[in-house]
């Protein structure tokens, strides 16, 4: 007697990137698993009719500092199935997992350890916790970021250890944000991570042709730590961290990759990035270095551009965790596109939105409201950068085709997590025994909606996308009371 699956997915365009899969099958889900994938009709409960559509693994998200229900929401509507918190981590993680398993949470999530709250506690004397907000909140002030000394780097080492044991899913390094750190600091926390058996990754140090006086080039050092440990070092946003030196980074990168160092990249595709004001590398001394100006600066919580050196400083005393959108490279010129192109479409780079938290220019947050007033902003990458993709790349340029950029959302992400973290070997990947976090969507029209201006405006063209088999987009509509996400570990 044929199996009779609690849903089935009829007749879309199936996409697995693990077996190169593309082709009209349905595909059964029970419980939360995929139960079948066939090309004969398979018998459910309840049946979607999805002809003409595309049924494609749940894109997984390395890098998302949207830690929240709206955050996660906006990511649902993204095709975003599963969200994890990588670069910047949270130590202690079980404050993390604590507090999103609490209020719960549409998608699923995870959290590496944090070296820079790891190094804010036992270096800065600052009280642990209080994830991202606290960390961008301390992210300028210098105390944390002073040279660890007698048994201070083994302490570090030793939270770290002990957060990996508490479930982290490795170890998250914001380098660029502590210039004067020691090198041989950056490769004992790689080694920790290679003894570990987890990845590490990295917002890069600057580069040299930016800061000429850099203790070490971000790039020299990532890459040579990777070959010098054995440690699989993920490059966060390739594309930010590298702006116009990109051809250079990806080429050492390949270099060691040819030896048999394990690197992987990662890409949003804005030219802007955005992160607290207060970051070191924002003094406005140091602006002139990557060719921008205080100008270049738009201050998020009153949607200013920051007119001057003094403004800037200002703003970087009175509220250095405050949010600004930086603008390296201007989307809207090819030269500088360009740029963007090499890092997102080079060898195996995943795509990771670096997904930001929301800033209320009221002041006043409303974590609930739903849809978003205008009083919440971020960076477009927070709500579009996976449509994007998908409108820009392949369907506008054909620069990638669909099932690549699919794998590139969902199978090579799961592969940089796989090794270590079990319950990613069954995601990213439409196949029977595979987790059940599917985004269905049209290919012809999905699309990016979010501007610099409408930061917040979604995207469109999901009509279903399921966690743990659970619709928390339903006919294209958020389905506001499903909060399936589960918390992964490793
Ligand atoms: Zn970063």
């Amino acid at each position: 007697m044929a199996e009779t699956h609690d849903l089935v997915l009829r007749g879309g365009r199936v996409l697995d990137p693990e077996t190169n899969h593309d082709a009209v099958a349905d595909v059964g889900v029970t419980g939360d698993l995929i139960t079948a994938v066939s090309t004969t009709p398979l018998d459910g409960r309840r049946t979607l009719d999805v002809h003409g559509l595309a049924v494609a693994p749940g894109w997984i998200d390395m890098h998302s500092h949207a830690q929240s229900l709206a955050g996660h929401r906006l990511q649902a509507l993204d095709g975003v199935t599963t969200a994890l918190e990588l670069e910047a981590g949270a130590t202690p993680v079980a404050e993390a997992y604590g507090e999103a398993t609490d209020e719960g949470r549409p998608l699923n999530f995870g959290f590496s350890a944090s070296w820079a709250q790891a190094r804010m506690a036992v270096i800065g004397g600052m009280p642990p916790g209080g994830g991202l907000t606290a960390t961008l909140r301390r992210v300028g002030d210098p105390r944390w970021q002073a040279p660890a000394r007698g048994r201070a780097l083994d302490e570090i080492l030793e939270l770290l250890g002990s957060e990996l044991a508490n479930g982290a899913l490795g170890i998250g390094v914001l380098m660029g944000y502590a210039p004067g750190v020691a090198h041989e600091e950056y490769a004992a926390v790689a080694a920790l991570a290679a003894s570990a058996g987890v990845p590490t990754y990295t917002h890069a140090r600057e580069l040299v042709e930016r800061v000429p006086d850099i203790l070490i080039d971000g790039a020299v050092e990532l890459t040579r730590v990777a070959a010098e440990t054995g440690a699989h070092m993920h490059y966060c946003h390739i594309n930010s961290t590298s702006i116009r030196q990109i051809d250079r980074v990806l080429g050492l990168v390949e270099g060691v990759r040819a030896e048999g160092a394990r690197v992987s990249t990662e890409a949003y595709p804005y030219g802007a990035g955005m992160t607290g004001i207060g970051a070191s590398f924002l003094a406005p001394e140091r602006l002139a270095n990557w060719g921008i100006t205080p100008r270049s600066i738009v201050y998020a919580r009153t949607g200013e551009r920051v007119a001057d050196a003094v403004r800037l400083a200002e703003l970087r005393a009175e509220d250095p965790g405050g949010l600004a959108i930086i603008h390296m490279l201007d989307d809207q010129v090819p030269a500088d596109h360009a740029f963007l192109d090499r890092a997102l479409l080079a060898d195996s780079t995943v795509i990771g939105s670096d997904a930001m938290p929301l800033t209320w220019t009221s002041g006043v947050a409303d974590p609930y409201a739903w849809p978003l007033p205008p009083a919440a902003v971020t960076h477009p990458r927070t709500a579009g950068t996976f449509s994007k993709v998908l409108r820009h790349y392949v369907r506008e340029t054909g620069a990638l085709s669909l099932l690549d950029a699919v794998s590139r959302a969902t199978l090579l992400p799961a592969r940089v997590l796989g090794d270590s973290v079990p319950a990613l070997r069954r995601k990213g990947r439409v196949q029977a025994g595979c987790d059940a976090d599917l985004v269905v969507f049209d290919p012809a029209t999905v699309s990016d909606q979010a501007t610099y201006e409408a930061s917040t405006r979604p995207s469109t063209g999901y009509r279903h996308v399921f966690v743990a088999g659970e619709a928390v987009v339903a006919d294209g509509e958020l389905v506001l009371s499903a909060l399936p996400g589960r918390a992964i570990r490793r």
